[in-house]
């Protein structure tokens, strides 16, 4: 038995290290064609949807700055957690995203931000008696989410993605 998990074990960090190679080759090849649109330089892979340039240090989104519309040759903008075209609105598909989402920081710290003041003037416009009342009439979180438009939809399709959990310090859903 103690065999049979050592092999698992084993099986199991051969995957993930060919997956951290394949993944390392794609983005390779992927931006190979591209180059920093700044000076030139040749770039390489930060994370999803981040690229840094090896000469100057400039970083940008190469699926904003290389990629374009197929329909329409639009430019493209990151809502939330999917690339769209800013011309004619249609969802397209990054070429460099390997297996991970994107998702807009920017848009949920903001969101975040907003939730925490509007629970903070809730608060403050409540008389001190009754906030213990009203903090037990807020559980559980999901109807504070959906008071925020549009997070708890983009919230379901990323629940599970590491860096989210990691960042909201959610509890991961198995
Ligand atoms: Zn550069
Ligand atoms: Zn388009």
């Amino acid at each position: 038995m103690r065999e049979i998990i050592r092999l698992a074990f084993e099986l199991t960090q051969a995957v993930d290290g060919l997956m951290a190679r394949t993944r390392a080759f794609y983005y390779e090849v992927m931006l190979s064609g591209h180059s920093c649109p700044r000076c030139g330089g040749a770039l390489r892979m930060l994370g999803e949807g981040r690229c840094r340039c090896i000469d100057c240090a400039h970083e940008c989104d190469p699926t904003i700055t290389y990629q374009r519309c197929s329909v329409c040759e639009g430019h493209l903008r990151l809502r939330v957690c999917r690339y769209v075209c800013r011309r004619c609105g249609r969802d397209v598909h990054s070429r460099f995203l390997f297996d991970t989402r994107v998702f807009d920081r920017e848009y949920f710290r903001e969101r975040m931000a907003e939730s925490r003041e509007r629970k903070r003037a809730e608060q403050a416009s409540v008389p001190p008696i009754m906030i213990a009342r009203r903090s037990e009439e807020l559980q559980p979180a999901p109807a504070h989410l959906a008071a925020v438009p549009g997070l708890s939809e983009a919230l379901d399709g990323l629940v599970n993605t590491p860096e989210l959990i990691a960042w909201l310090s959610l509890p991961r859903v198995v």
